[in-house]
């Protein structure tokens, strides 16, 4: 396989690399080395295959949320997540501060986000590299996602809003996909990006078991800190960060499962309340909302 060895950090240059984890993906069986740059925090999955090498790394059966649900913790999994698609299209109109427009969604996957702010009146747009995923969205939701490869040919300042929930980390390269997105966006637009923070308490705690990694597919793990001076990079003013309980509790729940390799409902949900007493410190999910800087 063809792979790309990352020697130092794309955010702050820096070559101070520290092996943190090995983390072992679950479609293809293999094992990544997650990298931590000292200097910025940024983690990085080492010799992540190329784009082109990246479907054996997607799931080549149905979409997850096409399954139906087989037990109580499905179910209950089913659930938070439609909870979730309603809060993001909330989330969107308050960011934005608009009831419609035109939105873009980089990295869609099945297209239940999409679908959602289309039935509430948004013209939307999502790109898409899983093929398997793609098809799904089209079929089920009658959407028309596009190739992700087609991201860079749309015509820029084409969006009031566009959002990334938890898909920048997935970009080849960083830094050229933070300078589309900014472009995208109109003067007074509004971009939305979302990661799962890879110093969170759960990535802690849970190490190699924690499902935000997502190696190889994720090439770069975020963290607040990481984040904000890439988008001081790229001429982005952070306007607000918030981050999500529903998110939190669902990384929690496919983390205690992947750790535990069985679906202990009580032990996930007990663990989540134990968070939810200890504070709010180190969340792991986290909702930035950005603007151009005005000049
Ligand atoms: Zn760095």
């Amino acid at each position: 396989m063809t792979t790309n060895r990352i020697d130092s950090c794309p955010i702050c240059k820096g070559k101070h690399l520290i092996h943190k984890l090995s983390y072992t993906d679950r479609i293809a069986n293999k094992p990544f080395d997650i990298l931590q740059c000292s200097d910025c925090g940024l983690h990085i999955t080492q010799l992540a295959p190329r784009l082109q090498e990246m479907h054996e790394f997607y799931p080549d059966n149905e979409a997850p949320c096409y399954k139906p649900a087989q037990n109580a913790c499905d179910k209950w999994l089913d659930y938070l997540l439609s909870k979730w698609y309603k809060k993001q299209v909330q989330i969107v109109c308050e960011e934005s501060e608009r009831r419609s427009g035109v939105l873009l969604e980089m990295g869609c996957k099945e297209g239940c986000f999409a679908n959602a702010i289309r039935n509430n009146g948004w013209i939307t747009h999502a790109v898409e590299h899983d093929p398997t995923a793609r098809e799904y969205g089209n079929k089920r939701f009658m959407l028309q996602i596009e190739d992700g490869r087609r991201f860079f040919d749309i015509n820029p300042r084409s969006y009031n809003v566009v959002v990334a929930w938890d898909t920048l980390g997935e970009a080849v390269d960083i830094h050229r996909t933070m300078d589309k997105l900014a472009q995208l966006i109109v003067k007074d637009g509004t971009l939305i990006i979302a990661f799962q923070n890879a110093v969170s308490n759960d990535a802690k705690q849970y190490g190699a078991s924690w499902s935000g990694w997502s190696a190889p597919r994720k090439r770069w793990h975020l963290t607040p800190s990481a984040f904000e001076t890439l988008a001081e990079q790229h001429d982005l003013e952070v306007v607000n960060q918030r981050h999500s309980t529903l998110i939190d509790t669902i990384t929690t729940l496919t983390s205690e499962w992947q750790q535990t390799a069985k679906k202990s409902l009580m032990t996930a949900l007990l663990h989540c309340i134990t968070r939810a007493i200890k504070g709010k410190e180190n969340n792991t999910y986290y909702i930035y909302t950005l603007k151009h800087k005005q000049r």
